[in-house]
């Protein structure tokens, strides 16, 4: 007799998501326990996400779990009650390429539009006549996301999937697990802080950036790091109609946040070495060396700025491919991975939390076929190559 048939490490979006469809949707009969050792969730990577969900990426399943993060905003109602709301501010992405990146531009936009997402590819002079604000320097052209894309509060999503676990009657639990427990091809449980093992019959491994030190507590190899990220907050006199969020070919980001700018910028394949766990300090020097040049020359305006403040998190970074680890593991089939998503998981989690809750309650996917993210390409040692990374 085990504690609990489902053991979630993890109660971030991940987590919570995983605990939501299993309990709420698919009506999983059995005991769920979500353990977290920060109910304030301060360092989670979910709380201190950008927060922003697209449609524009490569890879058609990525498309795909991002477009069911739209539905679910959408019928947030349907799903949790009228009242509930996150901010949604539907203002679009603006991907925008120079000529060397433009015929990946335009293969990642036929791609999208195959899959039924709203994106308009756009000529220099049309990204001018939209947004008159912008600098149209050097680009060859842009993509943006008509409908379906934009921004909203992480925390208030997070609130309303885990508040829906625990009424469905997921339990939570304060702890901070030291190491998972291994019988051969089966995790046993884990065990706490305070020094007692909860035993279980299944173990999803929601710990985000700290995912990978815990599975290798099993001997387990996951690829899955903690990767600093910077975002920049700054006010500005001018104002920007319709503003999207931004990507600049420079791999610089921006967008608004009410009447201030937030953004940053993603190192590349120049990626640094993992962040230290406890490092949440930002990285100030990004600012002069990289985000405000960019900026200021793809939006003139911006030249005249106010750095307000900058907050770091950390991405759940998967250095295969900086994709989702997703489903069992081949050998130890009762754990189940929801890892690695990088900057994209916040709007990529209910899809996840879905097909792990498929998973466990079916044993295999019924809705979305993510069988790509599976853990045996880590194995091979074969990435999926994501081009849209951001
Ligand atoms: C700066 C930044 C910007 C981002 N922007 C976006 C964006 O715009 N759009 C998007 O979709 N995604 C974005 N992301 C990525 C997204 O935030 C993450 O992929 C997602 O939140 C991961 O969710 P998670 O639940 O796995 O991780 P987390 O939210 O970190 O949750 C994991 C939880 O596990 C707990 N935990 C860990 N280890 C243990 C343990 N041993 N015992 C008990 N509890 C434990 C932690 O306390 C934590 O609460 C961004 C990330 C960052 C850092």
């Amino acid at each position: 007799m085990t504690d609990t048939d489902v053991l979630i490490v993890g109660g971030g979006i991940m987590g919570s998501c995983a605990a939501y469809f299993l309990k709420k949707e698919l009506g999983f009969a059995g005991s769920v326990r979500v353990i977290e050792r920060d109910p304030t969730y301060a360092q989670s990577s979910t709380t201190l996400s950008a927060a922003s969900i697209r449609q524009q990426f490569s890879t058609p399943e990525n498309i795909r779990m991002s477009r069911f993060g739209i539905d679910v905003i959408r019928s947030l109602g349907q799903r949790f009650g009228s009242e509930a709301d996150i901010g949604f501010h539907e203002g679009g992405y603006l991907i925008l390429a120079s000529e060397t990146g433009r015929s990946v531009l335009e293969a990642n936009w036929r791609t999208q539009t195959a899959e039924g997402a709203d994106i308009l590819l756009l000529s220099p002079d049309e990204l001018k006549q939209r947004f008159p604000w912008l600098s149209t320097e050097e680009l060859a052209a842009g993509a943006f996301g008509r409908t379906g894309e934009g921004w909203f509060d992480a925390a208030m999503l997070l609130d309303l999937f885990r508040k829906a676990a625990r009424a469905a009657g997921a339990q939570y639990q304060k702890a901070d697990v030291q190491r998972l427990t291994r019988s051969g091809g089966r995790i046993t449980g884990a065990v706490l802080d305070d020094g007692t093992t909860v035993t279980c019959n299944t173990l999803v491994l929601a710990a985000g950036a700290w995912a990978g030190r815990l599975a290798a507590t099993a001997d387990i190899d996951l690829p899955v790091e903690p990767r600093k990220r910077t975002v920049f907050v700054a006010k500005c006199p001018a104002s920007f109609a319709g503003m999207p969020l931004i990507v600049d070919p420079s791999g610089v980001w921006l967008r608004p946040e009410r009447d201030l700018i937030i953004g940053g910028w993603g190192p590349g394949e120049a990626d640094p070495d993992p962040a230290a766990y406890g490092d949440f300090e930002p990285n100030h020097d990004e600012f002069e060396a990289h985000v405000w040049p960019a900026w200021a020359t793809r939006v003139p305006a911006l030249e005249e700025l106010r750095l307000i403040r900058a907050w770091a998190g950390h991405y759940d970074f998967n250095t295969l491919d900086h994709n989702a680890v997703l489903g069992p593991h081949p050998e130890v089939a009762n754990l189940q991975f929801i890892n690695g998503f990088s900057g994209h998981g916040l709007q990529q989690a209910p899809a996840a939390g879905r097909a792990v809750a498929e998973q466990i309650v079916h044993g295999g996917y019924r809705t979305l076929d993510l069988s790509v993210f599976g853990y045996d390409r880590i194995v091979r040692g074969e990435p999926v190559l994501e081009l849209n990374v951001i």
